[in-house]
């Protein structure tokens, strides 16, 4: 049959948070299934003056 793997489980990638891009996603807030929904995020990248800081911590961090 095409598409199966006889004898392995399929697991789903870790996603990882895009403020914190070492971490995992560890559901830090409230009703948020993974960054894809995670209101944080959504303010931090949607504010040009949070997401311009983020950017220069992240170049610091490297
Ligand atoms: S819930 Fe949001 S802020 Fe918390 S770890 Fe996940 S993506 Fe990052």
């Amino acid at each position: 049959m095409i598409g199966t793997q006889s004898g392995t489980q399929r697991t789903r990638p870790e996603a990882k948070c895009p403020l914190r891009p070492h971490e995992v996603c560890n559901l830090c807030q409230m009703n948020v299934t993974g960054p894809h929904d995670c209101g944080l995020v959504y303010l931090v990248m949607s504010d040009p003056d949070l997401r311009a800081e983020w950017g220069e911590r992240r170049h610091v961090s490297r």
